[in-house]
This record gives structure tokens, sequence and C-alpha cells, in this order.
């Protein structure tokens, strides 16, 4: 049996990142940016001000307190969006709004709580010493002038587009989304909306599959069922070799593999087939037909999502451009005790969870190959290596979960805080 990683290897060694289109800044989250983004402008683009409050020499308040405050002369309002027009010299301050350009000669601002205007006179009491650079954001303090802000590969998430808006980029160049085609094969499918006969199962495996692949960014072209016929083989992986990559599932047990085997050799594919030490999952075969994968997916519902995650995932990913292609695993503490049949890497269905600052994770009955039931209970995967024989209740356990954000059902366990600046 082939080891898990080493079939993932052969597989990330044939498949590449597609090509490249351009799209609106405002809608590619999502989308993977094909282009190093590399800062037209700095950020703060000059010295501005952290604080409503008054921009002065340091040195001139010094000696500043409650008690016996440093008198200044106003000389002007600055508000946001406007731009200072006279320097502060000494014995002098600029009233300065948050975000406003901090006027030359001025190295600190005064919040306007430490400070009292006089109205009648235009003067300011400063009544607390300024440490020079107080409440000033330096220009470039963020990013400089053709700094690299983003990477190529990169998933833009919500930051990166503030990043592109901040920068004044209203296009990018991202990598195109794979077009996937899913295609289920089995004499015994019926469509989603017939009533299975005597014999019959609803094809679940293809609408998974799609599922997955639009949750990896690509677009579905979705096949619908390939009979176990040589005839209606051909016709649907026709259909499907238009398309960037292939998934089929079922049809790859012993009994069956030729097929398959022979109708993708037929279109120009070497079609590998391996038993690969996963479970479930076990059966895989992966081909390419001029230059597309072909993944052929073992047909039990749970070994297809299992085999998916493990293989199919990190090739999608890998062709849509993204750099960062395997999923987060951490650490849990499993809450009861299990035992597994070593030899395979096994992937059990499982519940994360939280408490106090640990994660548990506990294993649901029912780990068979079809039980639909447990996929929709469970929220992550617990990673058993192939020389393992279970776990104890209370050890440490390897989990992948299924999302790559985790989401837990309380609320936030927020931290105390202490003050912040806004
Ligand atoms: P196979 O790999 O074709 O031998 O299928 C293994 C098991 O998975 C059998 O019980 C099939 O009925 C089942 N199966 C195959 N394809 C699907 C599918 N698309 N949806 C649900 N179950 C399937
Ligand atoms: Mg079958």
């Amino acid at each position: 049996m082939l080891p898990v990683q080493e079939a993932i290897e052969i597989i990330l060694n044939e498949v590449a990142p597609l090509g490249t289109e351009t799209v609106e800044s405002l809608h590619a989250s999502g989308r993977v940016i094909a282009e190093h983004v590399l800062a037209k402008r700095a950020n703060p683009p000059w010295d501005n001000s952290a604080m409503d409050g008054y921009a002065i020499m340091a040195a001139d308040a010094v000696a500043a307190t409650e008690e016996c405050p440093t008198k200044l002369k106003v000389l002007y309002d600055l508000p946001a969006g406007s731009f200072p027009h006279a320097p502060v010299g000494p014995g002098e301050a600029v009233r300065i709004m948050t975000g406003a350009p901090v006027p030359d000669g001025a190295d600190a601002v005064v919040m306007v709580e430490r400070t009292e205007k006089l109205e009648e006179s235009g003067e300011v009491l400063i009544k607390a010493a300024p440490n020079g650079g107080d409440n000033i954001r330096y220009s470039g303090e963020d990013f400089r002038i053709g700094q690299r802000v983003i990477s190529a590969g990169t998933l833009i998430r919500p930051a990166e587009i503030l990043m592109l808006a901040a920068v004044g980029q209203p296009e990018v160049t991202v990598y195109k989304r794979p077009v996937v085609a899913v295609l289920s094969t089995g004499d015994e499918l019926v469509d989603i909306d017939k009533r299975p006969d005597k014999g019959q199962i609803t094809n679940s495996n293809g609408y998974a599959l799609a599922a997955l692949a639009e949750s990896a960014g690509c677009i579905v072209r979705f096949l619908g069922i390939a009979r176990d016929t040589r005839e209606s083989l051909t016709e649907k992986l026709n259909e499907a070799i238009e398309a960037d990559a292939i998934i089929t599932s079922g049809g790859v047990s012993v009994g069956d593999y030729d097929l398959v085997k022979d109708v993708l050799s037929e279109l120009g594919s070497t079609m590998r087939f391996w038993k690969v030490a996963l479970k479930p999952g076990k059966p895989l075969a992966f081909g390419v037909i001029s230059g597309r994968p072909a993944f052929g997916l073992p047909g039990n519902p749970v070994s297809s999502m299992v085999a998916f995650e493990q293989f199919v995932r990190p090739a999608l990913l890998k062709m849509a451009g993204r750099e960062a292609i395997f999923q987060t695993t951490l650490k849990a503490t499993i809450t009861e005790g299990v035992r597994i049949r070593p030899g395979r890497m096994n992937f059990l269905r499982a519940v994360l969870n939280t408490e106090g600052d640990d994660y548990t994770v506990t294993p649901l009955k029912g780990q068979s190959s079809g039980a639909i039931t447990t996929m929709v209970d469970a929220n992550a995967y617990i990673i058993a290596p192939p020389d393992s024989s279970g776990f104890g209740a209370n050890e440490t356990v390897r989990v992948q979960p299924f999302d790559a954000s985790v989401f837990l059902a309380d609320t936030t366990d927020y931290p105390a805080t202490k003050e912040t600046d806004d």
C-alpha cells in the first residue's frame, strides 16, 4: 500500500497553477492573487495625528502639569482632509484632528483631554508634558513606497481587499478558478429527485464532491451519473475532459476498476491505481489526461470525502495558485478511548470542542465508510498514524477540522482587555 504522503507528492508533481485574469478588487474576495503587490504609495502618506489634540513642540511643554500648565498660542485649526499651511514654532500650537497631517516644527500631539482652550485669547493650556513623538503616526511606518504588501499566491481575504484599496488598486490579477468536472459512476445510482427502486440508491457523492470542489474555490461542472458500461463512461468522460480537473467516484474497487481504467486509457490517460494506506478511502485512481488531473475516488461516501480532503483539495488549491495548500491541524485531548486496526492512516470522524483553554475531541460511534450521519455530526477528523492501534482517554491526538476556520457554538470567550486607543 502506498503511504498517504507519497500519493500526495506524486499528485502534486503533476499539477500546476492555471492562467490568470483581471478582476475588480471589489469582487476579488476568495480569489488567489497572481501578482506581488508593491505599494505605489506609503502608509501613512505623511506624518499624521493619532488623536484629536494640539500639535506642539514637545520642548515647549516639558514642565507642563495640571497645576502649572504651559500656555501656547493657537495658530489655526487642522481638520482631517486639510493640509497645514504654516509650521509650528516655539510658543505655538495647532488644533489638530485625528488623521490630519502634523505641521512642520511640531513633534508631539497632546490629546485634547489634557488641554484647555482659552477661547477669548486664542490660546491653549497644555496640562501634561508630552514626549517627542507622542500621538504621531509617522509616514511609512505601516508600509513604504515599493514595499511588497501582498505576495502572489495569497488567498484574497477582506484584509487583502483593504490593502488593495489602501494602495489604490481598483483591479487585481488573479488565477483562474479551476473548472472541475464531477462524475459519479454506478448502475445502482439514481439522481437526487428520483425515487430509488429496489437495489438503487441516490447519487449522494456527486453532490458532496461538488460542494467540496466549490469550497476549494473551483467552478463545478456537474455531470451526474455514468453507468458501469463502456459506452456510458466514454460519453460522460468525453464531456469531463473539457474541464481543468476530473473527479469521479465509484468504480475503483478491484472488481470494477478495469472498466474505468480502460476508458480513461482510451481517452489518452495513463492511469495509476493505488491502494493507498488510508482509511477510509483505500482505493484511489490518478491519471493525467492532456495535462488535466483525473481523480478516481472510491464509491463509499465517507471514503470519497476523506480522499478528496487529503488528495484532491491540495491539488485543486495548487492549480488555483495558492501557496498554502494544506489543511491546518491542531492538538486536542481525546475524551474517550478508541481502538483502531493499525496499518493505514486512519481518519476518524469526531466532534471538536473547547474545554477551558484546551481543545477536546470525541470520536463518533459508527465509523463505517458508508455512515453519512457521522459526517453530518462531525466537525473534524482525528488523524491516527498508520502504526496506531488506538488511543486511551485523555491522550493528545492530532485533529484536522473540516473547515480551515473553526467556528464553535459558544460565544467567543473574550479575554479581559486593558484600555485600548480606539
Ligand atoms: P464502488 O466503489 O463503485 O464499488 O462503490 C462502493 C460503495 O459506494 C457501494 O456501496 C456503492 O453503492 C456506493 N456508492 C458508489 N457511488 C456512490 C454515489 N455516487 N453516492 C453514494 N454511494 C455511492
Ligand atoms: Mg460502483
